[in-house]
């Protein structure tokens, strides 16, 4: 049986030094990646439910490699979580996505923005101070920012995560429970967190309209978080029939590529502009 059991490890090997090697390199070459221009923001529209309006953006990083071409980011970012360079990347990022929303409002175009940060940056002291003066020296008030948190990340070390959280939220900044339902707090847990919104995650909403398991699901999830006073956004959502549904059941804020898949932001401009006259 132990024989066995090793074998597996063996036939892997030449694949994981191919892993290996690739990580290695993606590590090394992130540090440089913003300097040499190879990261960019994109901006997926968040909608109204009710209304059909555009109320925000989220921002999402995305990193074309010289050599290795593009790289997703689920990838690059928990390597950069494991390598200590995350928190330079998410400060390129806000410093980014701040420039954006000042100069689109300067282009009549204004929308808030849902960032995403990673476990490393919730527990980071630094953080709250470093959002607020890149809000500050944009001209932008705090409530243009959600911060988007996995409930992951904040379980991993909840007290202090709670304790981070209160400080950004007393800063005006709103709180977003991203990729919920994939973890294990309850709701319970929640309620005693600062957070204003709940997201829940894309596989609930993927398949929502053939599958009645995941509408018992989002449909409990929406009365629950209602109930706690929380603004319930769902991501995923692909089709008509999935948005009349969570129209229905009183989902907020609507995400998906039925709407638009993340854009540049001159892409947004344009798009925003279009959809506020249709
Ligand atoms: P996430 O925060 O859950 O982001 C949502 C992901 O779902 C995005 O993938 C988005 O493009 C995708 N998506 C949106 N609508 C649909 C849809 O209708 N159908 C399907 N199938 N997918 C949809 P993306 O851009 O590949 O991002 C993957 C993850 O990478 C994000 O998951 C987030 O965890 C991480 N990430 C991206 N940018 C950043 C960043 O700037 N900082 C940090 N810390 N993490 C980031
Ligand atoms: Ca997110
Ligand atoms: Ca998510
Ligand atoms: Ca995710």
């Amino acid at each position: 049986l132990a024989r066995r059991a090793r074998q597996p490890h063996r036939c892997y090997v030449v694949g994981q030094d191919e892993q290996h090697l690739r990580q290695l390199t993606l590590v090394h070459d992130l540090q440089e990646a913003a300097p040499q221009g190879q990261l960019t923001m994109v901006y997926q529209p968040q909608l109204d439910a009710r209304t059909g309006r555009v109320t925000a953006v989220e921002a999402l990083m995305r990193w074309q490699h010289p050599r290795l071409g593009f790289i997703p980011p689920d990838e690059f970012i928990t390597l950069a979580e494991h390598s200590g360079s995350i928190q330079r990347l998410t400060q390129w990022m806000v410093d980014t996505v701040c420039a954006q929303l000042r100069a689109w409002e300067q282009d009549g175009c204004r929308v808030d923005a849902a960032i995403n940060l990673s476990a490393k940056d919730v527990t980071d002291d630094s953080l709250p101070g470093r959002l607020q003066h890149c809000l500050t020296s944009h001209g932008l008030s705090p409530e243009r920012l959600r911060l988007e948190i996995t409930e992951s990340a904040i379980m991993q070390e909840p007290e202090q995560a709670a304790c981070r959280l209160d400080t950004l939220r007393q800063a005006g900044l709103r709180i977003a429970v991203d990729d919920f339902g994939t973890g294990y707090s309850s709701l319970a847990q929640l309620k005693r967190l600062p957070v204003q919104e709940l997201k829940i995650d894309k596989s609930f909403i993927l398949k929502l309209d053939e599958n009645a398991d995941d509408e018992i699901i989002v449909r409990s999830t929406i009365e629950l978080g209602h109930n706690l006073g929380l603004e319930i956004v769902a991501e995923g959502v692909e089709t008509e029939a999935s948005r009349v549904l969570l129209t229905r059941l009183g989902c907020d804020i609507l995400q998906g590529y039925l709407f638009s898949h993340p854009l540049s932001a001159s892409q947004f401009c344009a798009w925003k502009a279009a959809h506020d006259k249709a």
